[in-house]
Order: C-alpha cells, then structure tokens, then sequence
C-alpha cells in the first residue's frame, strides 16, 4: 500500500465516466491491481467519511456501494433504507454532525431526514468522494490472501441487480461500512403464522398513509416504535402499542434546548454515574411526571441503562388517549392479539418496530471474531483481533449523534493503516498491546444484555478512548 501518490493506482472514474458499474472485465485487469488501495464495503455516512479519512492520509481508495447513490439508511430511495416520511434526527445537529463539516445554522435543531441526505450528498460531494465509489456494485465476498501468498483482502463484487459478471479484486485492507439498520429483526410469538391482518416490520412503513383509518397495533418501544405510534395516533383508527418493560422517555427539548445537550452539559462536569443517574432521572419525572399516569410501567432500569428514547409526542398522545400502552403479546388468533395482562386488541394492521440485526454475508465469522450469536467482538469496535488490515466503522449505537464517532472511528483506521507502513515495529507493539481488547465495555451504566444494546456505548467514554489510541497511533516525530 502506497502513500501520497494518488495515480499510482487508477481510480474507478477511469473506467467508467458515469461510475455506475464495475470495471468490465474485458480489462483483463488481474486481481492483484488494486493491491495498494483500500476497500470501503458502503456509501452511508460510515463508508463516506472513510473514504475521505483514508484519501486525507494518503491512501487509494476504491468504494462499493449496492445502491446507487451516497446515504446509505438516509438514502429514503433506496429499498433497504429504513427511514418513513416523519423520521426526523432523534440527536440534534451538533452531535450528530461531522467535525469537519457542519449542518447549516439555518437548520433547524432536529433536521428532517431530507435534510440529512442533502447533508450527506454535499458532504461527499464537498470532499469529491463519489469518484472513488462504484455504484450499484455488491461485495459477496471477502477472503484474507495468505501472507505467503503476498497478504491483502480478495474482494469479490458484483452488479447489485444480478447485472455483471462476478469480478474479484485485491486490497491491501478492508473497511466494512455496511451498516446495521438494514436486516429486520423479526420476533416469533405463538399464532403469528395464523393471524389473518396484515403483519409489517418497520423496515416496510414508509407513509403514515400505511395507517390511515386503520386498527393498528405497533410492536416496539424503541424510537421508531414511538415514532410510528405517534403516526398512528394521528392517523389510524386506534393505535395499541407493546411495549415489554417500561423505559424512559426523554423530550426532545428540556430547560429549552435538545436534549442531548443537556445530557452532554451534566456530563461534562465528571459527576459519577449515579449522581448523573438521578440528577436526569429528576428532570425527567419533573418535565415529563410519572409515567404510570399514563398506563405505562414504571422503567424497571436507571436511565442510561437501556438505549435513550427520545419522544416528545408519544406522552401527549397518551394523554390524549389517541394511544393505548399494552404489555408485551402472549399470543396471536386468527383475528386477535392477546397481550400478557390478558387484555385482547383486534388490529388490522401489526407494525413490529423490533428492531434491526447487523449481517456481514460477506465475510466468515471468524474474521470479525462473532460469537455464537452473531455478535462481532472487535477492539474498539473497530479492529478485528486476528486480521490487522480489517476494520469495522459505523457498528456502534451510541448515547448521541453518530457522524462525528463514525469519523474518529475512520481517523483512527486511517492512523493505524499508516503506522503500519510508516513504523512497522511500532505498529507491531500496538498490536501486541491491544488487539485482545475486544471485550471492553466504553459505558459505565450497567446496559441491558439484548442486541438491541450490543454497541451501546457513551460518546464520552468512546471518545476518550479513541483519543487515546490516536495518541498511540501517532509516527514518532
Ligand atoms: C429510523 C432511524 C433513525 C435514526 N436516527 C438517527 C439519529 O437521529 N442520529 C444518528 O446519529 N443516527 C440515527 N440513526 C442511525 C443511522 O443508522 C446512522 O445515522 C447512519 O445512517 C448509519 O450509517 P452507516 O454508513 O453505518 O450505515 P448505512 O447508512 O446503512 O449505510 C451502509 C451502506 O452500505 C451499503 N452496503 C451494505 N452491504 C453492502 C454490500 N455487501 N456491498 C455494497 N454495499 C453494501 C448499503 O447499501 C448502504 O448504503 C437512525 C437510524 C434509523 C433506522
């Protein structure tokens, strides 16, 4: 892998000037060629700011992205992108924004998910990253090339829509940007399979539209749950909505600003964890009163321990009665939904807002060090323990916005790539020292064991820790 030589090798706009396919194979072009670049596997807010963090330091790049356009989840039309005509951003623009890059001031403090395209758009099309993507190109398949063999990543690609024929390509490293709000979660209950209504995961609503008029039971107390909720009780004929346990639902504002930086104010302060516990846990029975009002359980966890629910609306509409709160279902009949208190709703639509998993096809489970469950154990949430040249950015789920992680996170790939080739010898001790790091926890709250929470983590803890292996990371002057 080169640095600082960007012609050596060709970028894709060489081969094809509207960039929307893979180099033909008629090229002949072997599969060592690119063996001085980087891969980036996506073109969503992960894949994009590595690719401008790896070109910023030197390296080549080649992009492959299965849709065709930049956006990735934000991207509303691309098939799997998992966003509805209201999804606004749940974190507010200065934590959600790329350090480098700021959401325009005239924006308003949660900008609709318009906006964050348009962002993402400017974005690269401010650092001229489109160049180095290839659209409408999948990779199926990504195998380590033995040392012996001369070291990399064989990745092979094809035309998204089954166009092309299979094309493997050489790489020098491997970043997955793939993203992990795509593949629903899909839960099983007894008598699912016979209910005669119309079943949905949230990936397939779309338009509040979907729930005019209708009954509708939404599955589902995270955020989009909510949000569809919210929809429902403006636009359906009834809105239940299931929830298992109870949670905290924070507003969007409080004290007149987003939420989030409040959090962020109290935070800063180094308060233990507790004493930060039950100073949010205040203003929030203070701003928001007791839930059990409302007909919701009482949060059976201290606030920072599940992944944050930020809602203003969902409280209003059950003040409203526009949504009834059910417990978790028992059971499905042919017409019917019984939930575990014994209560019986008939809905015509069920939206199970159960979440989404992370799936890397692609790759061999050993590679990202998964355990039995699927789950990929990486130091850092970054860096595979065994395979030095691959590398994950974008598989957290954090207490805030997550443009400016996902940017650190490909800094941080892009200083380790360097010092690889810079200080071999250091690099080596880096490794030594960390690569088995891949059980630590970047929260101190005691988070809930569920998928949903496999990469939660405090911005605060997260960022110290990576300003740390930057640090480390850093050539010796
Ligand atoms: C409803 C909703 C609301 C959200 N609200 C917020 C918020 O308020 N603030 C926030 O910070 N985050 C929010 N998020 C999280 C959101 O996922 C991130 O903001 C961000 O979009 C993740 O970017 P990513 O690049 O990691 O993944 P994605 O955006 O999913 O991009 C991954 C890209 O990789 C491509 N890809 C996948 N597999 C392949 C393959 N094999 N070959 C080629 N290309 C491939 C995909 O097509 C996609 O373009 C929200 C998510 C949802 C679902």
């Amino acid at each position: 892998m080169r640095r600082d030589n960007w012609d050596l090798g060709r970028s894709p706009v060489d081969f094809d000037a509207t960039n929307s396919a893979p180099p033909p194979a008629t090229t002949g072009r072997s599969a060592t060629e690119r063996s001085e670049h980087v891969c980036v596997i996506g073109a969503g807010a992960a894949g994009l700011t590595a690719i401008k963090n790896l070109r910023q330091a030197g390296f080549g790049v080649d992009c492959y992205e299965r849709e065709t356009g930049v956006g990735g989840a934000w991207n509303w039309r691309h098939d799997r992108s998992p966003v509805y005509a209201t999804t606004h951003l749940i974190s507010s623009k200065p934590f959600t924004q790329y350090p480098d890059f700021p959401m325009p001031d005239s924006w308003p403090d949660y900008p609709h998910h318009s906006q964050v395209l348009a962002y993402l758009e400017r974005y690269a099309d401010h650092f001229g990253l489109r160049e180095h993507v290839w659209f409408g190109t999948e990779v199926t398949r990504v195998v380590p090339v033995p040392p012996e063999a001369g070291g990399g990543w064989d990745v092979t690609i094809s035309g998204a829509r089954g166009g092309g024929a299979d094309r493997t390509q050489r790489y020098a490293a491997v970043v997955v940007a793939n993203g992990h709000n795509w593949s629903p979660k899909l839960p099983e209950y007894e008598g699912l399979d016979n209910f005669r209504g119309e079943v949905i995961h949230a990936s397939q609503y779309k338009d509040p539209a979907q729930l005019r008029g209708k009954k509708v039971l939404v599955v589902g107390a995270g955020n989009t749950g909510c949000d569809i909720a919210v929809d429902a009780a403006q636009q359906a004929a009834r809105c239940w909505h299931s929830s298992r346990r109870g949670y905290w639902y924070a507003p969007k504002f409080a004290y007149g600003r987003p939420a989030d930086q409040v959090n962020d104010l109290v935070a800063r302060y180094r308060l233990p964890l507790w004493l930060r516990q039950r100073l949010l846990q205040r203003t929030l029975t203070r701003v928001v009163g007791d839930l059990r009002r409302f007909g919701l359980p009482k949060p059976d966890h201290k606030l920072l321990e599940t992944h944050p629910i930020t809602n203003s609306q969902l409280v209003y509409y059950l003040g409203h009665g526009s949504v009834t709160p059910v417990p978790d279902i028992a059971r499905f009949d042919t017409r019917s939904v019984e939930f575990v208190d014994g209560r019986v709703a008939e809905p015509d639509l069920v939206v199970l807002a159960t979440g989404y998993l992370p799936r890397f096809e692609f790759l061999a489970p050993e590679l990202l060090n998964m355990d039995a469950e699927g789950r990929p154990r990486l130091n850092l949430h970054v860096f595979s323990p065994n395979f030095p040249t691959l590398a994950v950015v974008g598989l957290l789920q954090p207490d805030s916005g997550i443009f400016s992680l996902m940017h650190w996170q490909a800094v941080m790939v892009a200083s380790w790539l360097r010092l690889r080739e810079q200080s071999p010898a250091r690099a080596d001790q880096y490794w030594r020292s960390h690569h088995h790091e891949f059980n630590r926890r970047f929260t101190k709250a005691k988070v809930k064991d569920s998928t949903r929470h496999w990469f939660e983590i405090s911005h605060i803890d997260y960022l110290r820790a990576v300003q740390k292996a930057l640090d480390e990371l850093e050539p010796a002057a």
